[in-house]
């Protein structure tokens, strides 16, 4: 069942424990840099925001049809920032993160340096 072991290995952890509140950051129980990104869908017809359900590792409205204009087109989209009212309809997505596009590991990164040579820094920035 070549299927079946892609699927567990892909699922080995959840990273539950990087909680939503935070952008991202180092699951405790695999070691690895985990990014929270928040996506939603919308109807492609009306753009009416759709309650948003991942269905087989794919980001998919809960319903088939809109239920503003009943097309069964839809599209994806990435919030940069979740609110009170998207957090209804908006799914979570734990994506282990390449460290080098990472703005927090960045910030990380940066920091070690400041250590370093601060006034070097200083008087560069
Ligand atoms: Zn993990
Ligand atoms: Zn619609």
């Amino acid at each position: 069942m070549f299927f079946t072991n892609i699927f567990k290995l892909g699922h080995k952890c959840s990273h539950e424990h990087v909680t939503p509140d935070r952008e991202c950051g180092y699951c405790p129980d695999c070691g690895k840099f985990i990014r929270n990104e928040w996506y939603i869908t919308r109807c492609a017809c009306c753009g009416v925001k759709l309650k948003t359900v991942i269905r087989n590792g794919l980001i998919v409205p809960q319903h088939k049809y809109c239920i503003n204009c009943g097309s069964e087109n839809f599209l994806v989209e990435k919030i940069g920032q979740i609110n009170f009212i998207d957090i209804n309809f908006a799914v979570l997505v734990k994506k282990i993160a390449n460290e080098e596009n990472v703005l927090c590991a960045t910030t990380r990164c940066w920091q070690e340096k400041t250590d370093a040579q601060p006034k070097l820094l200083v008087q560069y920035l």
